[in-house]
């Protein structure tokens, strides 16, 4: 039941992945995400079925547009197959749990966020509100179907908390944590609350500690100045997403190293 529930949902991730390759183009240039259909960059052509299957058809056409032969970004497939990835370990973390298409959504949401963030440096309102609604929605249902109000109250609890924690942060120190990530900390507060408190807090300390990380080997590596800007966002993205997917064996491990 777990390894269909993940094979299924895997092979959604890799669709979802490429209609998330246009939400990363198109959302922070203000264009529609349905019209027009995705096009070749460079030449225009509509881009039949066949082109546009995922991570294949690049495999397929080596990298580049059948019509006019330009190099295409392998960080098309990249995010198809990351998706793909992604999609099968939720499917698989809650292949028993009514809260399946919530956790999915959360994923799908933070890989556009992510991605947008590390280019533009925002994330986008249009994807961060539309994701709260459907989260609260979705993990409503899952909290009536599976009779656990409990959690959905911890998890606006939580949401509320996370945004006056990085609230207070970004009052502080305005140029070290955006608005934008104070937005996504509410996002990010519910949706670990609904698992519970040791995601929350595992999840988003482990946002800092990626961040942390990563900014100082890259000023050690000199790739960047220590007064250039790295984008949060996907730091407490990635994160929560360690949690939201092994989140309960870390808690326990945590707590038993407590004792
Ligand atoms: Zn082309």
């Amino acid at each position: 039941m777990t390894a269909l529930v993940a094979a299924i949902s895997g092979l959604y991730g890799l669709v979802i992945g490429s209609f998330l390759n246009v939400v990363i183009w198109r959302v922070p240039r203000h264009e529609s995400i349905v019209r027009p259909p995705s096009h070749c960059p460079k030449c225009e052509t509509n881009l039949a079925v066949r082109d546009n299957i995922p991570v294949v058809s690049w495999l397929m056409l080596r990298g580049r547009c059948r019509y006019c032969d330009t190099a295409i970004s392998p960080r098309y497939p990249a995010i198809e197959l990351l998706t793909g990835v992604l999609f099968a370990a939720v499917g698989a973390r809650f292949s028993h749990s009514w809260a399946l298409p919530a956790y999915l959504v959360l994923t799908a949401a933070l890989i556009a966020l992510s991605f947008i963030d590390l280019e533009h440096y925002i994330l986008p309102n249009r994807i961060l509100y539309p994701t709260d609604g459907a989260m609260i929605v979705l993990l409503a249902g899952a909290s009536a179907l599976e009779h656990d109000w409990g959690a959905l109250g911890r998890a606006a609890i939580a949401g509320a908390a996370a945004f006056a924690v990085f609230f207070t942060i970004h009052y502080i120190s305005p140029r070290g944590m955006g608005f934008g990530d104070v937005r996504l900390s509410f996002l990010l507060g519910f949706s670990l609350g609904w698992l519970g408190w040791g995601e929350v807090l595992g999840g988003l300390f482990t946002g800092f500690l990626y961040g942390a990380v990563v900014g100082v080997l890259l000023i050690a590596l000199k790739v960047r100045e220590r007064r250039q800007r790295i984008p949060f966002g996907p730091f407490l993205a990635a994160g929560a997403m360690t949690f939201v997917l092994f989140g309960q064996p870390l808690v326990d491990w945590y707590q038993h190293l407590g004792r």
